[in-house]
C-alpha cells in the first residue's frame, strides 16, 4: 500500500488499521468489524477486484478525495473467500476484536490473529491431498556457488536444513515445487538475480512465476535466532546431536523459516516433526528439472498436466493420499542404493506373485485416512472428533494390513506398540460410529463412557416424556382439552392454546406471547424445567467438549509413532502400486548391478505411451549400451530415422525405465540389466526462455554445456538434436564435437539426429554404433514401423511427415520439386547457389532456406 502520511488525521478506527497495516508483513489486512471483515485504501480495492465484490466508501475528511475505499466480506464466509486470495497469490493478514475499548473510548482493541500465506497453510480446502506445500528460504552462503536453504511443510511437519550449491537448490526446488520461497534483498554476486521487488536468488527461481516469492529483512536469516528456536522446540542439545558443525548459512536459512513461521502460523511450529538434513543428492539418483520434464515424470509435455505423466500412471493404482506424496517423492528421487532398491524390490516381487494378498493390501489401504497431516492436526490441537473417528478408524486396520504383510513373508513390519494399542481401544470404546465435526456440539461419546455424562443424558432424553406428562395433566383443565406443550429451539418452552381456548386459561398461565391464532403461555413449573433443560444441554456439552479434549490429548505422545505408521502405509501403498503395475503391464523385475556400467533391455516399452495406446500396438524395442572406454560394444548410440519415427519414445524409455528400477520397481520390458546410474541427462526439443532473455539456440547451447559440465562416467545422457537452432555447418560441427566428447569420456549417450553426416562417426570410434528407426513407403504414403535396426537411415522424410500436418498442397508440391532437383544435381550441400539454380528462381528459393 502507497504509504499514507497524515495517518493521525483518520478516525481511530483507520488509524487502528493503518497501524496494524504496519504490522501486517505486506499482507491483504482484513479487519473484523461487526459480522464483517473489512479492507480499506488500497486494499479494499485489491480484494474487491479478485473477489469480484462491490467496492463501497467511508467518509473520512483525512482522505484527499474525502471518501476511504472499503470492501468487506461476511465473517462466516471467510473459509470460502481467503482460499480465493491464497490462490491469486496474496497473503492474508486477518485482525480479530481481543477486548472491549481501552477506558470505554475509541475503537474495540484489535490484534492480527494470524496472516495466511501460500506457503504456511496448515490445513483446509486450499491444501492439495496428493501434493506437499513446501516454505522454503534461501541465502547465499560465504563459498560463493553454494546456498544456505531450509524448507518447511506445515501440513505433515516436515524440516529440513542444509547446504546446497546452486544447481542442487534448482534441482531441489524442481523437485520440491516450493509454494513460497521465502529471501533477502542484499546483493551478493552478478550471478544472482535481483529481480522482482530485489530479491536475491537464482535466476532460474526468481523467474518461475508458479512460486510466491517473499521477502524478508535481512535481520531475520539468524543464526542465532535459529539456534534458540531448535533449543525451545526440541531440546537444548537437538543441533548437537543432528550435526557436528552445521552451516553458519544453512541456520540463517532456518532462522528465516522460522521466524516467518512464528508470525504467519505460530500453532504450527508445535507441530513441526525433529529437524533433519537436507539429504545431499549423492544419495539419489539425480535428475534436474528439464530431465523431469522432458521425461514427463509429473507432467505430461504436450498437456502441461499430470495426465498422460508416469506420475500418474502409478497414481491411478494407489489407495491413500500418503502414498501419493511419497510417490512423488520416490519418483523425484530414485535410490542408489544397490540393497535398498533391491529391499523394495523383493517386495514388490513378493505382492506380484501373491495377487490376492495384494489386492487385499489395496483394499484395505483405502480405508486409511490420511494419517500423516491428521498427526499433525493432533499436535496442533486442531483435530475434530470426525478426524479424531478417522485416526480410529485407520487405525483399526493395523491388524489387518499387518497381517496381509504376514503372508507375503513380511511379519512384524506393523506391529504398533502395547500403550498406542490400549488407547485405539480406548477410543474405540469411547467414541460414537459417526462423529461431528464441531466439538462443542456433542453426540461424540458412548453410553457408558462417563457416568456424570450419562446422568445428563438421561435427563434430556427423560424431558420428551415429562412435556407430554405435563401436557396430558394441563389438559384435563377446564376448556384446556387442545392444549400442546411444546419445546422449541427458537421460541423455548410454551403451552400453545387456541385463541378459543385461551379463554379458559387458569389464571396462573403467563402469556408469553400473542399470535394471530394462538396464544403462548408459561407456568412456574414449565420455565424451571426449561431452565434445567438448557443447564443440562450446556453441561453435556461442556463436559463432552472437555473429555475430548483429554482423549485427544491422550494421543499426542504417540505422534512420532503414528507417523512412523504413516510412512510405512504409504511405502506398502507404493509398492502395492508398482506391484499392480507390474501385473497389469507385464513388467519384469530388473537386474541391478553397482559395479556394471551397462543397460541392457531387451523389448522394451514406454509405459505412458503403451498405457495410452490400443494393446499391441505399441512396437517393443531392444537396447544395448555399455559406457566407458573399453571393449566394442557401443557407449554411444546415434539414432535417425524420419520425423516422428519414434527416436524420442525409444531414448525416453531407456532412461524412464533406469529411473524406475532405480525406484524399486518392476519395469516394461522382457528382460533388463541396468548398471545403477548417478545422474541422468536430457537435451530435447527446442523452446526458448524470454523471460532470461534466452534465445532458442541459446537455451540449447547452455543445456548442452550444463550436462557436458556436469556429466560422470555413471551419468547417462539423451540428446534429442544438438546444434538444430544455428546454420548447418556450425550445427554439424558443434554437434560432432559434442558427440566426440561425450565418446572420449565413455558416457553411456542415445543421441539423436537429422544430421546423418554425423553418422560417420561409427567409422572412427568403435564405441559409437548407427542405429534407425524404420519406415517404409507403401503406395506413396509413409508407414513408421517404430521398430529400431542397426544402420544409419538415408533420408528423413520430413516432406512426407509435413504432409501428415497438413502444409498447403503448393507447398508441398514445390518442396518436393526443389528436392527432387537438389537430389537430381547430385547437390551435396545446400548453399545459396545450389538452391537457386535447382530453383531458377532466387526470390522463391530464399523462402526455402
Ligand atoms: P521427431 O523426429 O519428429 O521428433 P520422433 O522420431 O522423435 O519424431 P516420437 O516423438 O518418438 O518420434 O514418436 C512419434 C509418435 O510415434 C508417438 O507419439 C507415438 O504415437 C508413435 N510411436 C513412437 N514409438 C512407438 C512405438 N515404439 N510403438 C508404437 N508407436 C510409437
Amino acid at each position: 500500500m502507497a504509504s499514507i502520511e497524515n495517518k493521525n488525521a483518520y478516525t481511530p478506527i483507520l488509524r487502528q488499521y493503518l497501524e496494524q497495516k504496519e504490522r501486517a508483513e505486506g499482507a491483504l489486512l482484513l479487519f473484523r468489524l461487526g459480522d464483517f471483515y473489512e479492507a480499506f485504501f488500497e486494499d479494499a480495492q485489491i480484494l474487491a477486484q479478485e473477489l469480484e465484490i462491490a467496492l463501497t466508501s467511508r467518509a473520512d475528511s483525512a482522505h484527499p478525495s474525502g471518501r476511504v475505499p472499503m470492501a468487506g466480506i461476511p465473517c462466516r464466509a471467510a473459509d470460502s473467500y481467503i482460499p480465493k486470495l491464497l490462490a491469486a497469490g496474496l497473503k492474508v493478514a486477518v485482525s480479530e476484536q481481543i477486548g472491549e475499548a481501552l477506558g470505554g473510548k475509541g475503537p474495540m482493541q484489535r490484534e492480527i490473529a494470524k496472516i495466511l500465506t501460500p506457503g504456511t497453510i496448515p490445513d483446509g480446502e486450499l491444501l492439495r491431498s496428493d501434493a506437499a506445500n513446501y516454505l522454503l528460504a534461501c541465502t547465499p552462503a560465504a563459498s560463493s556457488g553454494f546456498w544456505g536453504v531450509a524448507y518447511v511443510e506445515v501440513s505433515t511437519g516436515e524440516l529440513r536444513f542444509g547446504e546446497l550449491s546452486e544447481d542442487e537448490l534448482l534441482q531441489r526446488v524442481a523437485c520440491l515445487k516450493p509454494s513460497e520461497i521465502l529471501a533477502h534483498s542484499q546483493p551478493v554476486s552478478s550471478k544472482l538475480a535481483p529481480l522482482d521487488d530485489q530479491l536475491v536468488l537464482p535466476v532460474a527461481l526468481s523467474t518461475n512465476s508458479k512460486i510466491c516469492l517473499t521477502r524478508r529483512r535481512e535481520g531475520s536469516f539468524s543464526a542465532s535466532a535459529a539456534r534458540e528456536r531448535l533449543a525451545e522446540l526440541f531440546g537444548q542439545f537437538a543441533l548437537e546431536g543432528l550435526v557436528r558443525d552445521p552451516s553458519e548459512s544453512a541456520l540463517e536459512a532456518l532462522g528465516a523459516v522460522l521466524s516467518y513461521l512464528a508470525i504467519t502460523s505460530p500453532g504450527s511450529l508445535r507441530s513441526l516433526r525433529q529437524l533433519e538434513l537436507i539429504q545431499a543428492s549423492a544419495s539419489f539418483l539425480s535428475l534436474d528439472e528439464q530431465t523431469l520434464r522432458n521425461l514427463e515424470i509429473f507432467e505430461s509435455l504436450s498437456l502441461r498436466e499430470k495426465r498422460g505423466s508416469l506420475y500418474h500412471l502409478f497414481e491411478a493404482e494407489l489407495s491413500t493420499k500418503v502414498g501419493s506424496r511419497l510417490l512423488k517423492e520416490w519418483l523425484a528421487a530414485p535410490l542408489l542404493s544397490l540393497p535398498a532398491i533391491e529391499n523394495r524390490l523383493n517386495r514388490v516381487q513378493a505382492l506380484k506373485e501373491n495377487p490376492k494378498a495384494k489386492n487385499k493390501l489395496k483394499e484395505t489401504l483405502r480405508g486409511f485416512s490420511d494419517l500423516e497431516r491428521l498427526t499433525v492436526k493432533l499436535l496442533g490441537e486442531r483435530l475434530n472428533p470426525r478426524e479424531l473417528g478417522w485416526l480410529r478408524d485407520s487405525l483399526r486396520r493395523l491388524p489387518a494390513l499387518a497381517q496381509i504383510l504376514e503372508t507375503i513373508g513380511f511379519e512384524g513390519e506393523l506391529a504398533c506398540s502395547e500403550e498406542l494399542d490400549r488407547n485405539i481401544q480406548t477410543c474405540w470404546l469411547a467414541l460414537q460410529e459417526s462423529l461431528p465435526v464441531v466439538s462443542s456440539a456433542g453426540g461424540i461419546f458412548q453410553a457408558g463412557y462417563n457416568a456424570e455424562l450419562d446422568d445428563f443424558r438421561e435427563l434430556i432424553a427423560g424431558n420428551e416424556a415429562w412435556l407430554q406428562a405435563l401436557e396430558s395433566k394441563e389438559r384435563e383443565k377446564p376448556g384446556l382439552k387442545t392444549l400442546k406443550v411444546v419445546a422449541s429451539s427458537n421460541a423455548g418452552f410454551y403451552l400453545e392454546l387456541t385463541k378459543t381456548a385461551s379463554k379458559s386459561a387458569p389464571p396462573e398461565y403467563q402469556i408469553k406471547q400473542n399470535l394471530t391464532n394462538q396464544d403462548r403461555y408459561t407456568i412456574p413449573e414449565l420455565s424451571a424445567r426449561e431452565q434445567g433443560f438448557l443447564q443440562a444441554q450446556n453441561n453435556q456439552n461442556a463436559l463432552e467438549e472437555s473429555l475430548f479434549i483429554a482423549l485427544r490429548a491422550s494421543l499426542i505422545p504417540f505422534a512420532e509413532e503414528l507417523r512412523t505408521i504413516a510412512g510405512i502405509v504409504a511405502g506398502w501403498d507404493c509398492l502395492q502400486a508398482f506391484a499392480s503395475l507390474a501385473e497389469a503391464g507385464d513388467y519384469t523385475r530388473p537386474s541391478l548391478s553397482a559395479t556394471s556400467q551397462s543397460i541392457c533391455l531387451t523389448e522394451a516399452r514406454h509405459p505412458c505411451l503403451e498405457a495410452l495406446l490400443p494393446p499391441g500396438v505399441f512396437v517393443p524395442n531392444d537396447l544395448s549400451l555399455v559406457g566407458g572406454l573399453e571393449g566394442s560394444e557401443a557407449s554411444l548410440i546415434l539414432l535417425t530415422g524420419p520425423n516422428m519415427a519414434g527416436k524420442s519414445t525409444y531414448m525416453k524409455q531407456a532412461a524412464i525405465i533406469a529411473l524406475l528400477a532405480q525406484c524399486g520397481s518392476f519395469v516394461p520390458a522382457k528382460r533388463a540389466e541396468l548398471g545403477i546410474l548417478d545422474r541422468i541427462f536430457t537435451r530435447i526439443g527446442a523452446s526458448d526462455d524470454p523471460s532470461s532473455g534466452r534465445s532458442t539456440f541459446m537455451v540449447e547451447m547452455t543445456e548442452t554445456a550444463f550436462l557436458l559440465n556436469n556429466l560422470t562416467e555413471r551419468s547417462l545422457v539423451l540428446l534429442d538434436e544438438v546444434g538444430r537452432g544455428t546454420s548447418t555447418f556450425d550445427g554439424v560441427a558443434l554437434a560432432w564435437s559434442v558427440a566426440e566428447y561425450l565418446l572420449k569420456q565413455g558416457v553411456k549417450t542415445i543421441f539423436a539426429t537429422h544430421y546423418h553426416e554425423l553418422s560417420g562417426l561409427a567409422d572412427l570410434y568403435p564405441k559409437a554404433a548407427n542405429y534407425q528407426l524404420l519406415a517404409e513407403e507403401k503406395d506413396g504414403d509413409l508407414v513408421f514401423l517404430h521398430k529400431v535396426a542397426s544402420g544409419a537411415a538415408e533420408k528423413s522424410y520430413g516432406i512426407e511427415v509435413a504432409r501428415l500436418a497438413g502444409l498447403p498442397r503448393q507447398v508441398l508440391e514445390r518442396a518436393k520439386g526443389l528436392l527432387a532437383s537438389l537430389n537430381e544435381r547430385g547437390v551435396k550441400q545446400i548453399n545459396r547457389s545450389s538452391l537457386k539454380q535447382t530453383a531458377g528462381d532466387l526470390q522463391l528459393a530464399l523462402e526455402f532456406i
